[in-house]
């Protein structure tokens, strides 16, 4: 539609040492497109998205909305509005779940209308951390913990949601629950990356799939075209 895309990596690769555990990637986002990047464990999905937040350091070219932010340092990313929900969701256990909402918002100053705004919107797409504001967020259930990890994303503002494997550890209809909110953002506008290991979740909502293996995107392609007898495996191994 001639706007850049929301977000673009160009040769964007990071290693741990000597393991290089993103080879050479590109990847876009359009504005509030929802992508998916699928491949197997240890594929370099979490690193993918941990270069991108700028979490680990990463060589190649990363432009949000046209600017290179690739030198930019992680704060300024997320104040930019690419938001990471972390794999095992990173919530504060002993905190509230207030206190974990308001900790997403930080870069607002802890009060003032937005933030209240902001409280209201997460409020209205999970009712139950409504209900459960006031309790310690470690013993809510798996599902409502990710509900809390996307509600504090959502605290930051987002202009981008990038979220690592979501659905880890839920049950299938808890999964989906959560699956069905972010396509609600998305069709909101949101700009969504979204990685997964389990195809049919990664395939449901998006438009355009990525599918990563060992550090290098095997294959790009339209979602409605991998069909359930496609047999993805075949790019993994080779
Ligand atoms: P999973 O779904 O299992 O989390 P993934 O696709 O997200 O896998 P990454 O976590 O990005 O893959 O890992 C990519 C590679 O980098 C793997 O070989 C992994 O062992 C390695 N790796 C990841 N984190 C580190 C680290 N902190 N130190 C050393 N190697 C790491």
């Amino acid at each position: 539609d001639g706007r850049p895309p929301l977000i673009e990596v160009a040769g964007l690769s990071a290693s741990y040492g000597r393991v290089a555990a993103l080879k050479p990637v590109d990847l876009r986002v359009g504005e509030g497109e929802f992508v998916t990047v699928l491949g197997p464990n240890g594929a370099g999905k979490t690193t993918l998205l941990r270069a991108i937040a700028r979490l680990v350091p990463g060589a190649g070219r990363i432009s949000f909305r046209g600017q290179d932010i690739s030198a930019l340092p992680t704060h300024k990313v997320a104040r930019l509005g690419i938001v990471m929900v972390q794999e095992g969701r990173g919530l504060f256990g002993e905190m509230t779940v207030r206190e974990n909402l308001l900790l997403g918002a930080y870069g607002l100053g802890g009060a003032g209308e937005e933030i209240e705004r902001r409280f209201a919107t997460v409020f209205e797409l999970f009712p139950k951390l409504r209900l459960r504001a006031d309790q310690i967020a470690a013993s809510m259930s798996g599902g409502e913990q990710q509900m809390l990890a996307v509600g504090r994303a959502l605290m930051a503002g987002p202009q981008l949601l990038m979220l690592d494997e979501p659905s880890l550890g839920l049950a299938p209809r808890v999964a989906s629950g959560i699956l069905d909110t972010l396509g609600e953002l998305n069709r909101n506008g949101l700009g969504i990356l979204l990685v997964e290991q389990k195809a049919p979740l990664a395939l449901k909502l998006a438009k355009r799939v990525y599918v990563l293996a060992s550090g290098s995107v095997r294959a790009e392609l339209p979602a409605d075209q991998i069909g359930s007898h496609h047999d993805l495996a075949r790019y993994y191994f080779h």
